[in-house]
């Protein structure tokens, strides 16, 4: 039998898992990390699903991790200790539109702005403009997406003191596709724009897409490392460093241990069981990186009352993963031509039109398989491929409910007739291949995505959605994601469900930095540097 008593107990061994207990152990507190599958790393793992051939199963890219300070000033030491490693690409992403045409988004602005002036002089110049004028911004994203954040009050009345200010709570009150209209008339520079912004898997006509404009303009800084993802695969590169680092700072790793119930007394949270009938009890607080909906349910009737009519009302994505991986005997070759392959996410783009139609089709159960976005890791990582080889990921944007039910992802042949018509695009935008180049493959539909990962409910990849109504202050629960927490102060909720909320950023960082100022602990003081 595992369980005991420690000072925080963190739940969900993902990226955020693992990072917080690092942190709440070097501040010499007792921790334990409960993890319901077999191996650490949730989202972001890997693994070689076929002899010689290793893919990242989840997470593809490291977009946002470059600002944090656990990558920028190896805080935790991860890099110089632990063999955390990193391969890279220049260029981030590119769009093919329909007549195999291109458009990369490069790090040098002057190329970026040479090759918009293909579609659109005009736009070439405005986007010189645009980058200026995002700039002026990017003090106050800055804001929202590091540390913590300000109560919502607080921050409106900061913001509404500028004339940068306001200008950033209008851009923030607009989606993507409004942005880009304002600016650009060539729908091949907007559709680029956009599609690197339904990254938030919203749809960029919603209010706050235009977040992610914001945020991929810093792809021109020239500090920025471009396209990051862990070398030989997320286990290698990325999960075992901070496992070891994890092991090394004292903290208890549990795998197998599927918290199903937390109890409370006195209005605190006291502890938590797992379905193996561990029991795990808390001198502090119970730190929760899994999904905030689920840690209501567990809560039960315990549950206050306020805070569940929100977590309620919580609203997933818009739209989920369906998700193939390939091994291939030879290097896809692009109709678009070989320049596409300097660039590691490699996005299909229809026209405009049709390309926003696909995301009101989502919302009603359609799938389209003509969105795909593709990376070929084995081009920057020989080690995942042998040589000559390569590894493909075919990740398409999908509906949780297929045709109006969820159901239908768990029939074998609807299933694979969506899979299949990703294959069939790919391969008729490509000039060497045939079904006889795989020798292996691996995939997960959005219902298999749910049961992979019990964080991402609805197959929800962000545990949560990341709706403009879910964010800040409001994240997970309204007027409290300053505090991360909500009504039961000993039970917080970082990372993904957490402000800023998900992808591959130690985002759990800033309320962990909030955890120990509760406990009367500086973050500075228990990293190695500064
Ligand atoms: C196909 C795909 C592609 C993606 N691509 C990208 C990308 O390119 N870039 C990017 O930044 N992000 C990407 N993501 C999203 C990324 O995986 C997540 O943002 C990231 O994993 C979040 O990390 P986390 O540690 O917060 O949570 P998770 O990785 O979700 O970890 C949560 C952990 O909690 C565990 N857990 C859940 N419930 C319980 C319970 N009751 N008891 C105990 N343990 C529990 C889970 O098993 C899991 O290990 C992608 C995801 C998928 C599926």
């Amino acid at each position: 039998m595992a369980g005991g008593t420690y000072d925080f107990i963190v739940l969900g061994g993902g990226h955020n898992g693992l990072v917080s207990s690092i942190y709440l152990a070097r501040a010499g507190f007792k921790v334990a990390l409960l993890e319901a599958n077999d191996e650490f790393g949730g989202g972001t793992r890997s693994a070689e699903f076929h002899p010689g051939y290793t893919a990242d199963l989840g997470a593809i890219v490291h977009f946002n991790i470059a600002k944090s300070p656990v990558f920028a000033k190896d805080e935790l030491d991860l890099f110089s200790k632990y063999g955390m490693e990193y391969c890279r690409m220049d260029s981030v992403f590119c769009s093919i539109f329909e007549d195999d045409s291109y458009l990369t988004v490069s790090q040098d602005i002057d190329k970026f702005c040479n090759d918009i002036a293909k579609y659109s002089e005009k736009d070439a110049e405005a986007y010189k403009k645009f980058y200026k004028y995002i700039g002026e911004m990017a003090g106050v994203v800055a804001m929202g997406t590091g540390g913590g954040v300000p109560p919502y009050g607080v921050m409106i009345n900061a913001l509404s003191k500028s004339a940068a200010g306001m200008e950033f709570l209008r851009v923030l009150n607009s989606s993507a596709q409004q942005i880009v209209e304002e600016w650009f008339e060539s729908e091949q520079l907007r559709v680029t724009l956009t599609r690197w912004a339904t990254e938030m898997m919203i749809d960029p006509r919603m209010p706050g897409t235009s977040t992610i404009l914001l945020l991929s303009t810093a792809i021109h800084n020239p500090a920025f490392p471009g396209a990051l993802f862990p070398k030989g695969g997320s286990n290698e590169g990325f999960i075992k460093p901070l496992i070891r680092a994890a092991e090394d700072a004292g903290v208890d790793l549990f795998t197998n241990q599927f918290v199903d119930d937390i109890f409370v007394a006195g209005g605190e949270v006291k502890g938590c069981r797992t379905k193996a009938g561990d029991e795990f009890r808390c001198n502090n607080a119970i730190v929760s990186t899994i999904c905030v909906k689920d840690v209501f349910d567990y809560l039960g009737e315990d549950a206050p009352e306020e805070d569940s009519h929100y977590v309620k009302l919580l609203r997933h994505a818009d739209f989920v993963a369906l998700n193939q991986v390939f091994a291939l005997d030879v290097e896809p070759e692009f109709k678009a031509g070989p320049g596409v392959k300097n660039t590691f996410c490699i996005e299909f783009a229809p026209n405009e039109k049709d390309y926003l139609r696909t995301f009101s089709d989502y919302k009603l159960g359609g799938f389209k398989p003509n969105l795909p976005l593709i990376t070929i890791p084995s081009i920057a990582d020989k080690s995942r491929a042998p040589e000559g080889h390569a590894v493909l990921n075919l990740y398409s944007y999908a509906p949780w409910d297929l045709r109006g039910d969820s159901k239908n992802w768990q029939d074998p042949e609807q299933a694979e007739a969506c899979k299949e018509a990703v294959w069939e695009f790919f391969k008729s935008r490509c000039t060497n291949l045939t079904d006889a180049n795989i020798q292996g493959t691996w995939s997960k539909t959005p219902y298999e995505y749910s049961q992979w990962n019990p964080a991402f409910r609805k197959g929800d990849i962000g545990h949560i959605g990341l709706q403009q109504s879910q964010m800040y202050d409001f994240r997970p629960i309204p007027g409290k994601g300053h505090e991360f927490h909500g009504d039961i102060e000993n039970l917080y909720f970082v990372g993904t469900c957490g402000h800023p909320g998900g992808s591959v950023s130690y985002s759990a960082r800033g309320g962990i930095a909030k955890i120990l100022d509760d406990y009367g602990i500086d973050i500075r003081d228990v990293v190695t540097k500064n």
